[in-house]
């Protein structure tokens, strides 16, 4: 199944956060060591609408990349719960609650220890590369101890 347009007006949504038809993905195409046990799932992609709505899901104990990029996020929670780095932030994260990712703004989001993290997240359809941050930019944030055990899972 390609990534773009599917005419499909109905997709039925099967057990355990699948839909008839959507591929489970890989996270990501970039090194693995930047994120653990996510998968996506690209729920509508079609060039007549600029945005996508994509359904990520990270694992109990796993993570999101950690990264920066000009387009946004509008995520809302569906599955689960964890936490959520938005800037210099850290967020916990209950079923349904919204999260916004404004442009060039640090993210990154982490299941529970014990739940998976699963969330929609729309975005634009073209968008910029994610951008990730160097080791000056990765100490600047770690100088805020809450941060700090977030990025280190703690
Ligand atoms: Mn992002």
């Amino acid at each position: 199944m390609s990534e773009r347009p599917t005419e499909t007006a109905h997709r039925a949504a099967l057990e355990g956060y699948r839909w008839d038809g959507v591929e489970v993905r890989r996270y990501k195409d970039e090194p693995a060591a930047l994120y653990k046990d996510v998968t996506r799932q690209v729920l509508f992609s079609d060039p007549r609408l600029k945005g996508e709505l994509r359904y990520f899901e990270v694992a109990p104990g796993g993570h999101s990349t950690l990264e920066k990029h000009e387009h946004m996020h509008a995520v809302l929670v569906l599955r689960g719960g964890g936490k959520c780095l938005i800037g210099g932030e850290v967020r916990a994260l209950k079923l349904n609650d919204l999260v916004t990712v404004p442009p060039w703004t640090w993210h990154q989001f982490r299941a529970g220890k014990d739940e998976p993290l699963g969330f929609l997240c729309l975005v634009n359809a073209e968008r910029d590369r994610p951008q990730l941050p160097s080791q000056s930019e990765l100490s600047e944030l770690k100088s805020d101890p809450a941060v700090r055990d977030f990025l280190d899972g703690k």
